[in-house]
Protein backbone atom coordinates (compact mmCIF):
# COMPACT_ATOMS: atom_id res chain seq x y z
CA UNK A 1 0.00 0.00 0.00
CA UNK A 2 0.79 3.23 -1.08
CA UNK A 3 -1.55 5.50 0.78
CA UNK A 4 -4.74 6.58 -0.21
CA UNK A 5 -5.73 5.93 -3.75
CA UNK A 6 -6.55 9.44 -5.31
CA UNK A 7 -8.34 9.47 -8.47
CA UNK A 8 -8.30 11.76 -11.40
CA UNK A 9 -11.36 14.28 -11.60
CA UNK A 10 -14.08 12.75 -13.74
CA UNK A 11 -12.35 9.25 -13.19
CA UNK A 12 -15.63 6.86 -11.95
CA UNK A 13 -14.27 3.23 -10.17
CA UNK A 14 -14.84 0.27 -12.09
CA UNK A 15 -17.42 -0.89 -9.35
CA UNK A 16 -19.35 2.46 -9.72
CA UNK A 17 -19.79 2.27 -13.29
CA UNK A 18 -21.36 -1.17 -12.64
CA UNK A 19 -23.67 0.25 -10.96
CA UNK A 20 -27.52 -0.47 -12.52
CA UNK A 21 -27.92 3.32 -14.27
CA UNK A 22 -30.52 6.02 -13.88
CA UNK A 23 -32.17 6.24 -16.76
CA UNK A 24 -32.58 9.97 -17.54
CA UNK A 25 -28.98 11.28 -16.95
CA UNK A 26 -27.35 7.81 -17.03
CA UNK A 27 -25.97 8.75 -13.31
CA UNK A 28 -25.20 4.75 -11.53
CA UNK A 29 -27.55 4.39 -8.90
CA UNK A 30 -26.07 3.56 -5.13
CA UNK A 31 -27.88 1.05 -3.24
CA UNK A 32 -28.48 3.61 -0.60
CA UNK A 33 -30.73 5.77 -2.75
CA UNK A 34 -33.07 2.34 -3.27
CA UNK A 35 -35.97 2.48 -1.53
CA UNK A 36 -38.82 0.48 -1.23
CA UNK A 37 -42.26 1.15 -3.37
CA UNK A 38 -43.75 3.83 -2.15
CA UNK A 39 -46.96 2.68 -3.31
CA UNK A 40 -46.27 -1.15 -1.20
CA UNK A 41 -45.53 -3.04 -4.26
CA UNK A 42 -42.78 -5.37 -4.50
CA UNK A 43 -40.64 -2.73 -6.86
CA UNK A 44 -38.28 -0.51 -5.82
CA UNK A 45 -37.96 3.30 -6.09
CA UNK A 46 -34.36 5.56 -6.37
CA UNK A 47 -34.35 9.06 -4.51
CA UNK A 48 -30.94 10.23 -4.95
CA UNK A 49 -31.54 12.90 -2.35
CA UNK A 50 -32.53 10.50 0.01
CA UNK A 51 -30.57 7.48 2.19
CA UNK A 52 -32.35 3.92 2.84
CA UNK A 53 -30.34 4.35 6.55
CA UNK A 54 -31.42 0.09 6.76
CA UNK A 55 -29.27 -0.48 3.42
CA UNK A 56 -26.37 2.12 4.85
CA UNK A 57 -26.17 0.83 8.24
CA UNK A 58 -25.76 -2.48 6.68
CA UNK A 59 -23.39 -1.56 4.54
CA UNK A 60 -20.98 0.09 6.84
CA UNK A 61 -21.61 -2.82 9.33
CA UNK A 62 -20.01 -4.86 6.58
CA UNK A 63 -17.38 -2.40 5.76
CA UNK A 64 -18.94 -1.95 2.49
CA UNK A 65 -19.04 1.15 -0.20
CA UNK A 66 -22.14 2.91 0.36
CA UNK A 67 -22.27 4.26 -3.32
CA UNK A 68 -21.11 0.78 -5.12
CA UNK A 69 -21.92 -1.45 -2.68
CA UNK A 70 -18.58 -3.38 -2.52
CA UNK A 71 -16.10 -4.10 0.05
CA UNK A 72 -13.73 -1.54 1.16
CA UNK A 73 -10.30 -2.67 1.61
CA UNK A 74 -7.57 -0.83 3.02
CA UNK A 75 -8.80 3.03 3.29
CA UNK A 76 -12.44 4.29 3.63
CA UNK A 77 -13.52 7.77 3.14
CA UNK A 78 -16.23 10.33 4.12
CA UNK A 79 -17.77 12.67 2.33
CA UNK A 80 -18.92 16.35 4.04
CA UNK A 81 -18.65 19.49 5.72
CA UNK A 82 -15.23 20.90 7.09
CA UNK A 83 -17.23 21.28 10.44
CA UNK A 84 -17.95 17.37 10.18
CA UNK A 85 -14.42 16.55 8.87
CA UNK A 86 -13.29 18.72 12.41
CA UNK A 87 -16.09 16.94 14.92
CA UNK A 88 -15.55 13.07 13.13
CA UNK A 89 -19.30 12.62 13.05
CA UNK A 90 -20.85 12.01 10.23
CA UNK A 91 -24.69 11.11 9.22
CA UNK A 92 -23.78 9.82 5.60
CA UNK A 93 -22.22 6.79 5.66
CA UNK A 94 -18.35 5.99 4.19
CA UNK A 95 -17.58 4.85 1.35
CA UNK A 96 -14.11 3.62 -1.21
CA UNK A 97 -11.81 7.17 -1.30
CA UNK A 98 -11.98 6.80 -5.37
CA UNK A 99 -16.47 6.02 -5.46
CA UNK A 100 -17.00 9.51 -2.91
CA UNK A 101 -14.44 11.17 -5.06
CA UNK A 102 -15.94 10.55 -8.21
CA UNK A 103 -19.57 11.02 -7.01
CA UNK A 104 -18.24 14.49 -5.77
CA UNK A 105 -17.26 15.48 -9.31
CA UNK A 106 -19.34 13.87 -11.35
CA UNK A 107 -22.34 13.76 -9.08
CA UNK A 108 -24.58 16.85 -9.07
CA UNK A 109 -26.64 15.36 -6.38
CA UNK A 110 -24.14 15.08 -3.89
CA UNK A 111 -24.83 18.39 -3.36
CA UNK A 112 -28.37 17.99 -3.47
CA UNK A 113 -27.96 15.19 -0.85
CA UNK A 114 -27.30 17.96 1.99
CA UNK A 115 -30.58 19.64 1.11
CA UNK A 116 -32.39 16.33 2.18
CA UNK A 117 -35.77 18.12 3.20
CA UNK A 118 -38.52 15.65 5.46
CA UNK A 119 -40.86 14.84 3.09
CA UNK A 120 -44.40 13.07 4.32
CA UNK A 121 -45.34 11.83 1.50
CA UNK A 122 -42.20 9.31 0.96
CA UNK A 123 -41.38 6.27 3.00
CA UNK A 124 -38.11 7.55 3.56
CA UNK A 125 -39.31 10.81 5.04
CA UNK A 126 -37.43 11.73 8.67
CA UNK A 127 -33.94 11.18 6.88
CA UNK A 128 -33.04 14.42 8.26
CA UNK A 129 -30.41 14.69 10.81
CA UNK A 130 -30.26 17.72 12.43
CA UNK A 131 -28.21 20.27 11.55
CA UNK A 132 -28.69 18.64 7.79
CA UNK A 133 -30.34 21.16 7.00
CA UNK A 134 -30.19 24.55 5.87
CA UNK A 135 -27.92 26.73 3.01
CA UNK A 136 -25.36 24.96 0.75
CA UNK A 137 -21.87 25.21 2.52
CA UNK A 138 -19.03 26.71 0.70
CA UNK A 139 -17.32 23.59 0.50
CA UNK A 140 -16.63 19.53 1.01
CA UNK A 141 -14.17 17.59 2.82
CA UNK A 142 -12.76 14.37 1.88
CA UNK A 143 -11.28 12.73 4.71
CA UNK A 144 -9.55 9.45 4.51
CA UNK A 145 -8.65 6.67 7.27
CA UNK A 146 -8.75 3.69 8.13
CA UNK A 147 -11.66 2.66 10.12
CA UNK A 148 -14.76 4.13 11.88
CA UNK A 149 -17.07 3.11 14.16
CA UNK A 150 -20.90 3.42 13.99
CA UNK A 151 -23.38 4.28 16.07
CA UNK A 152 -26.96 4.10 16.41
CA UNK A 153 -29.22 6.80 18.02
CA UNK A 154 -32.47 5.03 18.73
CA UNK A 155 -34.14 8.60 19.40
CA UNK A 156 -33.68 10.20 16.50
CA UNK A 157 -33.89 6.85 14.42
CA UNK A 158 -30.43 7.04 12.47
CA UNK A 159 -26.81 5.78 12.75
CA UNK A 160 -23.69 8.48 13.15
CA UNK A 161 -20.23 7.07 11.61
CA UNK A 162 -17.43 8.22 14.17
CA UNK A 163 -14.00 7.83 11.82
CA UNK A 164 -11.10 7.45 13.43
CA UNK A 165 -8.73 10.09 12.73
CA UNK A 166 -7.98 11.56 9.09
CA UNK A 167 -4.87 10.12 7.08
CA UNK A 168 -5.22 12.65 4.74
CA UNK A 169 -8.23 15.38 4.32
CA UNK A 170 -8.84 16.92 0.40
CA UNK A 171 -11.00 20.32 0.94
CA UNK A 172 -13.48 21.43 -2.02
CA UNK A 173 -14.63 24.74 -2.36
CA UNK A 174 -16.99 26.28 -4.76
CA UNK A 175 -15.47 28.69 -7.02
CA UNK A 176 -17.01 31.90 -8.65
CA UNK A 177 -18.32 29.77 -11.42
CA UNK A 178 -20.21 27.47 -8.97
CA UNK A 179 -17.79 24.88 -9.70
CA UNK A 180 -16.74 22.65 -7.19
CA UNK A 181 -12.41 22.52 -6.95
CA UNK A 182 -9.97 21.32 -5.16
CA UNK A 183 -9.07 24.10 -3.10
CA UNK A 184 -5.43 24.60 -2.50
CA UNK A 185 -5.23 24.24 0.96
CA UNK A 186 -5.83 20.13 1.02
CA UNK A 187 -3.54 18.38 3.56
ZN1 LIG B 1 -17.25 2.03 -3.90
Amino acid sequence: MTGPHVAPSGDMPASLAARPRDARRGLPIPPVNVHPDPEGGTGTHVDFTTINTSTSSQLAAGRRCSLCGESMEYWVAFLGTPRAAELLRYTDPPGHPECLRAALTLCPHIAVARHRRARADRPSAGVMPPGAHGDKPDGWTLGITRSYRSMFLPTHGFTVYLPAPFRTVDAYRYGPDGQLTRHPETR
